[in-house]
């Protein structure tokens, strides 16, 4: 990892450390002096970073450092707001990174179809569980899965997950391997990490 010291690297307004910008969330301000959550990095203007985490946020508007970050031209911030728009942003990129996933083949969804496909061991490389999946085909998803070293991931519900994927409800997807499947794993648990802090 040599080369990532070379890489121009950014201070947390939180805890103050410095990390490489692609594990950090970018901020910018609009013109009207709103902070806003710059999560894929590609709004133009000058950007503030954090680290993925609540407190990191928290103490970041506590100390007032968005307003010396961005000089002066940022109102006022709120804690609360910029993590909502955190966790909406990597919920909106994760159904996007499943959608695509879906258009190029490399999902398979439906409690039954998935469970066919888990008695194959190389399969999938993920499986997502609605929330509101009944607790006796999760569980048994969850065991199969386990069994195969399949992490699963909780998220949406199956009212959003089915819409999303053009069908009625559907309370599990598997993603099969491929880039995709890393992305997903990779938003997934940023996913889990911020919104597990509520
Ligand atoms: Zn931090």
């Amino acid at each position: 990892m040599t080369a990532s010291r070379h890489k121009a690297e950014r201070t947390c307004l939180g805890c103050r450390e410095t990390f490489d910008p692609q594990q950090l969330v970018r901020y910018v301000v609009s013109p009207q002096g709103e902070v806003l959550v710059d999560y894929r990095k590609r709004l133009p203007g000058r950007g503030a970073y954090t680290c993925l985490k609540r407190q990191c946020i928290d103490d970041a508007v506590k100390r007032r450092q968005f307003g010396r970050a961005f000089r002066g031209l940022a109102g006022d911030v709120s804690a609360e707001v910029l993590t909502e728009s955190l966790v909406a942003e990597v919920r909106s990129r994760i159904l996007s990174l499943i959608g695509m996933a879906r258009k190029s083949g490399c999902l398979v969804s439906g409690s039954n179809l998935v469970m066919m496909a888990l008695s194959s061991p190389d399969s999938f490389t993920l499986i997502i569980l609605s929330a509101d999946i009944s607790t006796g085909i999760g569980d048994k998803i969850k065991s199969k899965a386990r069994h195969l070293g399949v992490p699963c991931f909780t998220f949406s519900t199956k009212e959003d997950l089915g819409h999303l994927l053009g069908k009625e409800e559907r309370s599990v997807v598997g993603i099969k391997p491929g880039g995709l499947a890393n992305s997903i794993i990779e938003e997934l648990s940023r996913y889990k990490h911020i919104a597990g802090e509520f």
